[in-house]
């Protein structure tokens, strides 16, 4: 969508998390930190990702060092929505410095099992052999989804973000993220199998995609989809953000945190 015909005048930004407000799995740098800060200074926003909360937090608000009145202006919804996080401080808020969780759509504890026996299966058919060197857990169950990372949930943690996104990156480049999602689909027929990140297979519910995000923040923040606008790095036919275009949300695709800064400047700006 051409920038120039976009209302910056939205109610709520809709940021993706992963490759748009930092590098995959990365934290954020300072200029990212401050520019973010400054927004919700003026701007409600939501932030989706794959992700689980708690990478929500240890990879993103602990760097940002943010007042309770900043965080009433924020919601968090991990696990591709299937979650969502407010902050409220105050008599009847839950541990975790005043972040409550909503809502979460569990997948039952049976057909999670079943997912990472398939994964298993899935695995050994294809001829598929695991990397000599992963960082962390390769299969994660992240209650409301299942996780694959080829490399290891931990890689960026261990290695720093330049050498744990150029190993994930070249891993993407094999094309083993989309066969083993195309195994797991035929498998799990009931369920949708798809490549997430550079190096990441999640099985989910049916129908669980970006899309279903921002339907979720419309229904549960009662901000219509028309005062919204989304910001993330894959909003391109195939890429992990390209269903926010059936909901008819105004969006702009970055092809990083870099121009994400850019575009948080210029919402800045018009406000
Ligand atoms: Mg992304």
């Amino acid at each position: 969508m051409a920038e120039n015909k976009l209302t910056f005048n939205k109610k709520l930004i809709v940021f993706d998390l992963d490759g748009t407000l930092t590098e995959s799995k990365a934290s954020p740098d300072k200029e990212m930190a401050r520019l973010f800060t400054q927004l919700l200074g003026q701007k409600k926003i939501a932030v989706i990702s794959g992700g689980r909360y708690e990478q929500f937090q240890d990879q993103f608000l602990e760097h940002l060092h943010l007042s309770p009145a900043l965080m009433r202006n924020l919601w968090l919804f991990p696990t591709t929505a299937t979650s969502m996080y407010e902050y409220r401080k105050g008599p009847g808020s839950a541990s975790q410095g005043g972040w409550r969780r909503v809502y979460a759509h569990m997948l039952p504890l049976k057909t999670r099992r079943k997912i990472i026996k398939t994964f298993n299966d899935v695995f050994k058919e294809l001829g598929y052999q695991h990397p000599k060197k992963v960082y962390g857990e390769l299969i994660q169950d992240r209650g409301t989804q299942i996780a694959f990372t080829a490399v290891g949930q931990d890689i960026v943690e261990q290695l720093g973000a330049k050498r744990g996104v150029a190993i994930k990156l070249a891993f993407r480049k094999t094309g083993w993220r989309e066969k083993i999602a195309a195994a797991m689909q035929k498998k799990l027929p009931e369920l949708e199998a798809k490549a997430g990140g550079y190096s990441t297979v999640d099985v989910v519910r049916k129908g669980i995609d970006k899309g279903y995000g921002i339907l979720q923040i419309q229904k549960h923040l009662h901000i219509p989809i028309k005062d919204m606008i989304f910001i993330g790095d894959q909003i391109v036919p195939g890429g992990n953000d390209y269903a926010v275009v059936k909901t008819g949300v105004d969006y702009i695709q970055v092809p990083g945190p870099k121009e994400a800064k850019q575009v948080i400047k210029k919402l800045l700006a018009k406000v």
